[in-house]
């Protein structure tokens, strides 16, 4: 069968796509692949029995609406500094309409009306001069929250508007492989079941759970690409008193640190107040299999906790001869596991600093009361690499004077936290690979890492088919 457009993955970068594509063109004839569920079949036990299963594949990060399904819905409304790098690729002013257009997309499927971080601007300018004086940056930006349960409601519209839009998607349908014209024009894509599908316009959105399969293709085709930035850390989890003033003012403040020694940054994403730490299971090829840590917070009172959660990520740019960041990040998850008994570890502050490991009773010691009930208690220090570790030790002490309490023993260290988005695709300003045809948007291309810059990149990818189709 030949369609005009073949979207691989039904993550918020391949929603947007095709929400442009077929609002623009309702003649065209849209193929979307996912390897995952809709969304009505999109089920995590663990949200009911508290213990991971270990779905194949993930029910967390596959499916409808991808990573996006059951995130918190944090919608960062900055048009550079954040959630990767579009900017660098297609100018600011750009990136700037694309972020407005997409939220008033996802404020007509029924997201909160609340901008966090505009409304108290005395409290902000409190935060970064704290800030400040401990030596981070703050990067401002207005934050929309979706909220966990709010997040499956718009996708679940978002698929019923594209399919009753004449969409085409077929579900538990994994992408093997692209078809190419002699490696230089792309002609479709065969499933791993061995089915062909054929197009002249390819796009690939595979999210952090297909990164590591793209990263595969490209070499196979000699698809351009660089080795991107390694993000490698902990979530933190301690109560929402510590907390407080940061997460009533910006919901989510964006905290970025340099080491002293090594000059190695340091940033705070993704925190979710009153939220919960959650897993992740990433099914990479040569079937391994790594859990990861991650975090999201329901929006009804009823369903909130009195912790607060955020990652602390450090980034290092490898150069020469490095060229397997994906592998890099996998190694330390799956030796994270290997300690944990095939789940993620979780320490206490004070049994870091006391060079120890935790145990339940040490932690119960510390009056530390885990949200995610199925991590193990452990020694984080024997996996992260010394110099991470002291860069993430060096900035909980710095966001301890911005947050007083957060150096206190017991705040949790959940790892480890590693993103999937380490395989930057060399694009052209219209994210073209060097495959006519083919072209690569959101976290696997590793150009964003995030709802809003992956839902925007959707919608520019659309706009220049569409004009090519002219
Ligand atoms: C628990 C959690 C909380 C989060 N919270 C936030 C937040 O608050 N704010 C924020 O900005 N970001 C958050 N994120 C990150 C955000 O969800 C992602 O950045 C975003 O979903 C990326 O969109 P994407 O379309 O690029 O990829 P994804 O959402 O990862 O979607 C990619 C899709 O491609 C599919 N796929 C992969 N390989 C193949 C293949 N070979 N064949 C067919 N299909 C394939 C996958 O199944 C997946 O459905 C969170 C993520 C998680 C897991």
């Amino acid at each position: 069968m030949e369609y005009d457009v073949i979207i691989v993955g039904a993550g918020p970068s391949g929603i947007f796509c095709a929400y442009e594509l077929i609002n623009k063109n309702p003649s065209l004839n849209i193929l979307m692949l996912e390897k995952g569920n809709d969304m009505a079949h999109r089920i995590c036990p663990k949200r009911k029995t508290g213990v991971c299963v270990h779905c194949k594949p993930c029910n967390i990060t596959t499916g409808f609406a991808g990573a996006g399904a059951f995130s918190d819905g944090k919608l960062t409304l900055a048009s550079s500094e954040t959630g990767g790098n579009l900017d660098k690729l297609i100018g600011e002013p750009l990136v700037k309409e694309l972020i407005g257009k997409m939220d008033d997309i996802y404020l007509k499927f029924g997201a909160d009306t609340r901008l966090y971080g505009t409304d108290n601007p005395e409290a902000v300018k409190r935060i970064r001069e704290k800030a400040e004086a401990a030596g981070m940056k703050l990067v401002e930006s207005p934050i929309r929250h979706l909220g966990t349960e709010a997040s499956y409601e718009i996708y679940s519209k978002l698929e019923a508007y594209l399919l009753e839009k004449g969409v085409k998607i077929l579900f538990k349908t994994a992408v093997e492989d692209i078809l190419t014209d002699n490696g230089e024009k792309v002609k479709g894509v065969i499933s791993k079941d061995g089915e062909e599908f054929y197009s002249d316009t390819v796009i690939i959105g595979a999210g952090r759970e297909g990164a590591k399969w793209f990263k595969n293709v490209c070499e196979k085709h000699a698809i351009k690409t660089t080795p991107g930035t390694v993000d490698l850390g902990v979530r933190v989890e301690c109560p929402d008193s510590v907390m407080q003033e940061l997460n009533e003012a910006m919901y989510e403040s964006k905290l970025i640190y340099y080491t002293k020694e090594s000059n190695d940054k340091v940033r705070t994403f993704c925190q979710n107040p009153s939220g919960e730490v959650a897993l992740e299971n990433y099914h990479l090829p040569g079937g391994v299999t790594v859990t990861t840590v991650n975090g999201h917070a329901y929006k009804g009172a009823d369903l909130k906790t009195d912790y607060t959660n955020f990652a602390l990520l450090v980034s290092k740019n490898f150069t020469e001869p490095f060229k397997e960041p994906l592998e890099y990040g996998a190694i330390f998850a799956r030796a994270a596991n290997m300690l944990a008994g095939d789940t993620v570890l979780v320490q206490s502050y004070g049994d870091i600093k006391k060079h120890r490991r935790s145990t339940p009773e040490r932690l119960a010691e510390a009056g530390a009361a885990p949200t995610c009930t199925d991590a193990a208690p452990g020694d984080l220090t024997l996996v992260i690499p010394k110099r991470i570790m002291d860069a993430i030790i060096e900035m909980i002490e710095a966001m301890d004077k911005v947050a007083p309490g957060l150096a206190d023993d017991a705040t949790l260290l959940y790892g480890i936290e590693v993103k999937f988005y380490s395989n930057k695709v060399l694009i052209d300003e219209r994210c073209e690979t060097n495959i006519k045809g083919l072209f690569a948007i959101g976290d696997s291309s590793s150009w964003t890492r995030g709802l809003s810059m992956s839902s925007a990149m959707g919608l520019y990818v659309a706009d220049q088919i569409r004009k090519q189709r002219r």
